[in-house]
């Protein structure tokens, strides 16, 4: 897929030259992702239109971290702090369906959308767009071991959900040469249970360099 990006963005590790984003050096995938999201997006919430100030501004992932909403700019919208925890963990389109309803219908949508999540993660492990991901061959897949090579946390929650849904939480994010930008203890993990294939989005713009 294309990630959206702003015509012009330069920093130290990274620069946007001809729509494409260069990633030069280690930095945190997600910081580099925020910081994208801002100089790509107004400075407005998403939801309520309320202007954001540098301060309180927070961001919201309109697929939910919780259904595998990875932090990618498409997936990033600047947002009010009450907006964004009023939504908690609904999708975009989720949290506006909510918003028209009356407080007491409210409660009960909300309860019926996290039921029914579970049939989506036995299904398909996450909620997001079909067009987004693709499967791709684990082995195929450009990454460099951490020197110290962790399975903490992160990769036991992996664990946990792979054993109650038999599927991955959310798809690796892949530059467009098959380089592994997020997602090092699904790789981690995949490889460890013999999966051939995992869920990936490919950045079609995006250069590790
Ligand atoms: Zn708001």
């Amino acid at each position: 897929m294309i990630m959206e990006l702003p015509n012009k963005f330069r920093m130290r590790y990274a620069e946007v030259i001809n729509g494409e984003l260069l990633i030069y050096e280690n930095v945190r995938f997600e910081d580099l992702m925020y910081e994208l999201t801002y100089a790509t997006k107004n400075h407005r919430c998403y939801y309520c239109d309320k202007k954001l100030r540098k301060e309180t501004r927070t961001i919201d992932h309109a697929y939910p971290r919780d259904a595998g909403g990875i932090s990618i700019v498409n997936n990033l919208f600047p947002s009010c702090s009450p907006c964004n925890s009023e939504k908690g963990n609904l999708t975009r389109d989720e949290y506006f369906h909510f918003l028209k309803l009356r407080p007491k219908e409210q409660k009960q949508y909300r309860k019926e959308v996290l039921e029914n999540r579970n049939y989506i993660f036995h299904e398909r492990g996450f909620v997001l767009p079909k067009k987004w991901f693709t499967m791709v061959d684990v082995w195929s897949i450009d990454y460099q071991l951490a020197s110290t090579e962790l399975r903490g946390k992160r990769y036991h929650r992996i664990l946990e959900f792979h054993n109650k849904y038999h599927r991955l939480p959310r798809p690796v994010i892949l530059d467009k040469n098959m380089r592994l930008l997020d997602g090092y203890n699904c790789v981690l993990f995949a490889r460890d249970h013999c999966l051939p294939e995992i869920p990936a989005i490919i950045l079609e713009n995006v250069s590790l360099i």
